[in-house]
This record gives structure tokens, C-alpha cells and sequence, in this order.
């Protein structure tokens, strides 16, 4: 049996507050660490005593993904705690780089038809914190099919990509408990986010169709509560994993619908479905936009030509 509590902690980006769970078994365990804020490390700090731990007795703590609401104050609880450090392999090396996310995906960006100046507004609106810096922690890599061991009771490491490439998920084989990260969330959809194949970094990640193939696989999976990043925990993850699918339903025919008689690049489909975004939410956008134009790519339902190195779709029939 694990015992599991959860820790709301503030993050300064727009999801709001971001959930991190102790798991109050041997070896004492955080899903999650929160961002890198004084405002959540203090949190942290008030609230760890409240559930009689002190934050010395953590022994290490697992990533569902590097996005910094997750992973920001992980350096900072192993530099207290003396804790191990346990992510996927690309997660790992997604902290672990230096690399502008923006120039990283500029080859995918041109073929958008953006332009300089949206890009440079990206830039400018882009997020503030100070990187990872996890050169004095142990880090461990974990896999699909990992098992995590504590004294009284395992979690199953899940591999879940979509939301990010080394997403994981964690289930107890027990209780039925599903550490969702990102991955599933109650109220809003997670954004497919554009990402390169780490292997093959000039080659685009097939995010969505990735997402929408691990909900099948969690469908079939007996779950009794979810435990997610954000927002409340829930039970009914059939109906999330329906609204999911329905969201993306309406998505695609939205886009199909602006696609009818235009050949438009994805800059162009996104500005016209979404014409108020600034800033850092244009790459967001942009992103899930791309994301689903390539799902469609797939299915057939639209085609699609270059020219001068910007890509233009249209719709199949
Ligand atoms: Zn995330
Ligand atoms: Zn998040």
C-alpha cells in the first residue's frame, strides 16, 4: 500500500498551480518537483513538516517530463536531500541542454510561413526562469516497463509520449493509482507540443497521433483515482479520455472547414482559427496546429506542396 499526499504548489506560467505527490513509503518519494520559484519552494517547505516529512528524509524523486512546472526544483531538493533524480533518458537530456528551444525548431518554424518579426515576438515573451542546473545530482534513467520498488508496494513506469517525448506515467499495480503528469488532465486538453525526434532531430515528432495512441492504451488499463499535474484528482478517466478525443474532433473539422477552397500554410490556418494570440502563445498555437495538419497528413484527409520552403495544405477531395 502506498500513501500518497498531494502538494499544490504556485508556478508563474499560465496552466496555474502545478500538483507534486509524496509518496510517504520507503524510499521516500516526490512525484514531481514543482517550478524553480521562491514563492513554490517556500510552499514546498511549509507544507513537507505538515505531512511529517522533512525535506532531508527524501530519497528521490521522479519526473513525469522536464517541463520546468515539473522539474524546476528537483536540482534543489537532491542539493537538500541528497535524493536521486529519476526521468526518461530524453527528458534527461532535454534538461540537460543548453539549446535555445526556439532556434532548435527553426527549421520547422520557417516551413510554417511565419514571419521574422512573429518570431522574434516569441522569443522576447519567452520564459524568464533560470535553466536546470543538476550537475551535482545522481540521475537515473527510467524506461517503459521500469519498475519502482518501495518497501510496502511498486509503481510501473509507463511511457507516454505525446505532451513530450519521454513522458512518463506511474501505476500502482495495487491500488490502481495513475500519476498522470501532463499527460491527462482533468479540465484542459494537453497541447501536443512540437518536438524533434531526438534521434533524428531533422525529422518532426508524430505528437498527436503519439497522444491519441496512449489513450487507447490507458482506456484499456484498470484505473481507480488519477493523480495529475494540475487541477483535482478524478476517477472517470473514460470521460476525460472521450472529451479528449471529442476536442480534437471538432479541431480537425474546424481546420478542414478554413482549409475548404484555400491552400494555406500553418502560420496562415493558425492565425485564422486563432487571430487574437501574442507572444509565446503564437508558438503554442503554432505547435498544436502543426500538430494536428500532420495527424491529417497521416489520415489522408488533406494534401499537401512546398514552395520556397513553406509548406501549403489543402484539403483532399
Ligand atoms: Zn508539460
Ligand atoms: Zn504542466
Amino acid at each position: 500500500m502506498l500513501s500518497v499526499y498531494q502538494i499544490t504548489l504556485p508556478t508563474p506560467y499560465k496552466v496555474g498551480p502545478v500538483n507534486i505527490y509524496v509518496i510517504k513509503n520507503r524510499p521516500l518519494t516526490l512525484v514531481d518537483a514543482g517550478a524553480d520559484t521562491p514563492e513554490a519552494y517556500k510552499m514546498l517547505r511549509h507544507m513537507l513538516p505538515l505531512l511529517g516529512v522533512n525535506i532531508n528524509e527524501i530519497e528521490r524523486v521522479l519526473l513525469t517530463h522536464s517541463h520546468p512546472d515539473h522539474s524546476g526544483l528537483a536540482a534543489k531538493i537532491a542539493a537538500e536531500s541528497g535524493a536521486a533524480i529519476i526521468a526518461h533518458r530524453i527528458e534527461i537530456q532535454k534538461m540537460a541542454s543548453t539549446a535555445d528551444p526556439i532556434s532548435e525548431r527553426l527549421p520547422y518554424m520557417l516551413e510554417t510561413g511565419i514571419t521574422i518579426d512573429e518570431i522574434r515576438a516569441i522569443q522576447d515573451d519567452r520564459d524568464k526562469l533560470p535553466g536546470q542546473t543538476m550537475i551535482d545530482a545522481k540521475i537515473y534513467e527510467m524506461q517503459e516497463g521500469d519498475l519502482l520498488e518501495f518497501e510496502t508496494g511498486e509503481l510501473q513506469v509507463l511511457h507516454l509520449p505525446g505532451h513530450s517525448p519521454g513522458h512518463i506515467c506511474f501505476y500502482s499495480p495495487e491500488q490502481k493509482f495513475f500519476f498522470s503528469g501532463d499527460f491527462m488532465l482533468s479540465h484542459i486538453t494537453p497541447n501536443p507540443l512540437w518536438e524533434a525526434d531526438p534521434d533524428c532531430p531533422e525529422r518532426r515528432m508524430p505528437t498527436l497521433s503519439q497522444y491519441l495512441q496512449g489513450l487507447e492504451r490507458v482506456e484499456k488499463m484498470d484505473i481507480s483515482v488519477v493523480f495529475p499535474g494540475h487541477g483535482g484528482s478524478f476517477s472517470d478517466y473514460h470521460g476525460v479520455i472521450e472529451a479528449v478525443r471529442g476536442h480534437h474532433d471538432v479541431q480537425v473539422k474546424l481546420m478542414l472547414d478554413k482549409l475548404k477552397g484555400y491552400e494555406l500554410n500553418t502560420y496562415q490556418l493558425c492565425r485564422k482559427i486563432y487571430p487574437n494570440l501574442g507572444g509565446w502563445d503564437v508558438f503554442l498555437g503554432l505547435s498544436e496546429i502543426q500538430a494536428n495538419l500532420d495527424l491529417m497528413m497521416e489520415n489522408q484527409l488533406i494534401g499537401s506542396y512546398k514552395r520556397n520552403g513553406v509548406v501549403y495544405y489543402q484539403t483532399a477531395d
